[in-house]
């Protein structure tokens, strides 16, 4: 029997065939609808010679297709492996090979990239959702239509690799992480028991898919549950605040930008958000301006905590604590463990600061093609080392201090660049900033802020770190200011700091 998530649109459609499982543009699919579909493209892969363990890659924005190739791939027991949209022809070339991928589905967006990796990596089947084309790309609802309806019996068990998901590239190239159908399931069963996550659910998708932030935070748990999920196919926050009014959206999850690039909208003071009962943000530190902002508006608004190896939830605040506990990334999941740990290994005490790492049944069994840096991830007991620094109050709540990689030490003193960041972005001129470290004779590094202005203000150096002095320790505050058109960022949102880096270490300002 088939016990992987390639499962569950059949076990969806036994249950509840006539509810909506997917709504995208002006389109929507029933359960049973899904199941359908997921049924015929997996016999058109299985056509295509495709078997359990073989790899089956998706690229395009958020789609129905991604979600129908997710479970076809995983009804024949094959790897489903998402890509970034964002990626030039020659990395996804890359990913592709390093995938030993055999099909790849994309969307029309990403045709040029798609037909030219396809031809770099030796891809044997490219699926086009547009085609089919002439340069050989098979027409995906063709495929579809000449295909059957039977069901595909295939044994896959829950320890099988359902995913290799790429992480962000926020620090380097991204790694390919294997997630099994237990890691993912479990992942999902953590956000249901720690959230009233329901049947009746609307949850808006608007977090790449490729990402697991986007796919495992909400659209998973949603469908297990057989609630309704709201694609959007790139994020773009007029469309968010108009789909939460009309298609009365209950649950979101976004990184930070994405909650304040909707705050940021005129329509923001005046559209009804009494539909909404869960905003859930992650991926990246969040700053305390962010929620404020939220709580100020009377929603639920509050912090998880994770990363692409495990699935991704580690850390998670209930919204009944979310005014409480501000800034909190609240405990750990449910079935998920945690120990914050100094340099030597052992549990650091309340308010002390200490690497987290984690241990449970949603942590990936290593990354794909890469012993090394799947050995460098653990620690002997097997938990996986997460490099980011974090503290835990007396109530056992724990706060992100930052990555390791992105902290400096300025005369002695190690700074998080994290809670600068948050202080800056504080400063009502400021709508985005970034800090780094940058070399200096006396201190060894001082921290320098770049930052992008709010439209039509004028704001100097003075301005913005003068409103930094007696809120934070001088060692704290940078020593020069840089102002910038914009950030390098990942599709997800994310500050890229070693990009930062480059462009604005180097020459003193
Ligand atoms: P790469 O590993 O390729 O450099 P990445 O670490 O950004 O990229 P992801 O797996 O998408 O890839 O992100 C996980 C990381 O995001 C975490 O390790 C952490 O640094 C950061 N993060 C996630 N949630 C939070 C949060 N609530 N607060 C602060 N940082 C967070
Ligand atoms: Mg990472």
């Amino acid at each position: 029997l088939n016990r992987g998530i390639g499962s569950w649109p059949a076990r969806r459609a036994r249950k509840t065939p006539d509810r909506v499982a997917v709504v995208h543009e002006d389109r929507t699919l029933t359960y049973g609808e899904l199941h359908e579909r997921v049924l015929r493209l997996a016999h058109a892969l299985r056509a295509l010679g495709v078997t359990r363990g073989d790899r089956v890659a998706y690229l395009g924005p958020n789609h129905p297709a991604f979600l129908e190739g997710l479970f076809a791939a995983g009804a024949l027991g094959a790897v489903f492996v998402p890509l970034n949209t964002r990626l030039a022809a020659p990395e996804l070339a890359y990913n592709l090979a390093d995938s030993g991928s055999t099909v790849l589905v994309h969307a029309p967006e990403q045709d040029g990239t798609a037909r030219a990796a396809v031809a770099e990596a030796g891809v044997p089947h490219r699926i086009a959702l547009a085609g089919p084309d002439e340069d050989g790309g098979l027409g995906y609802e063709e495929l579809l239509a000449g295909a059957g309806t039977d069901p595909v019996d295939e044994a896959v068990a829950p320890e099988d690799p359902c995913m290799i998901m790429y992480t962000s590239g926020t620090t380097g190239r991204p790694k390919g992480a294997v997630l099994s159908h237990a890691n993912i399931t479990w992942n999902s069963v953590n956000v249901l028991v720690d959230t009233d996550l329901s049947g009746d659910e609307v949850t808006l998708v608007v977090a790449p898919l490729f990402h697991t932030g986007g796919l495992n935070m909400t659209c998973l748990p949603t469908l297990l549950k057989g609630g309704r999920v709201v694609l959007l196919g790139t994020f773009d926050a007029e469309r968010v605040l108009g789909l939460i009014e009309d298609l009365r959206v209950t649950y979101m999850f976004g990184v930070p930008t994405m909650y304040d690039a909707i705050a940021a909208r005129p329509r923001w003071a005046t559209a009804d958000l009494s539909s909404l009962r869960t905003l859930n943000c992650g991926g990246a530190p969040v700053p305390a301006r962010t929620i404020a902002t939220y709580l100020d508006r009377g929603l639920a608004f509050s912090q998880g905590y994770g990363m692409t190896e495990a699935s991704p939830g580690v850390l998670f605040l209930d919204r009944e604590k979310a005014s409480e506990k501000a800034g909190s990334a609240g405990v750990p999941h449910f079935f998920t463990d945690t120990r914050v740990v100094g340099p030597d290994g052992r549990e650091v005490g309340p308010g002390e600061r200490g690497e987290v790492l984690v241990h449970g049944p949603n942590v990936m069994s290593g990354y794909w093609g890469r012993p090394q840096d799947t050995e460098a991830a653990f620690t002997d007991g097997r938990w996986l080392r997460t490099g980011d620094i974090a503290r835990i109050d007396d109530e056992g709540f724990a706060y992100i201090v930052d990555r390791a990689k992105d902290m400096f030490v300025s005369g002695g003193e190690n700074v998080y660049p994290a809670e600068v960041e948050d202080a800056v972005l504080d400063h009502p001129a400021v709508a985005e900033c970034a800090v780094i470290g940058v070399p200096d004779p006396v201190w060894g590094e001082v921290g320098r802020a770049v930052v992008v202005l709010r439209p039509g203000v004028r704001a100097d150096r003075d301005d913005i770190l003068g409103h930094l002095t007696g809120r934070l320790a001088k060692y704290k505050i940078p020593k020069s200011l840089v102002v910038t058109e914009a950030l390098p960022r990942t599709p997800s949102g994310k500050i890229i700091k070693p990009a930062v880096r480059d462009a604005h270490a180097p020459a003193p300002a």
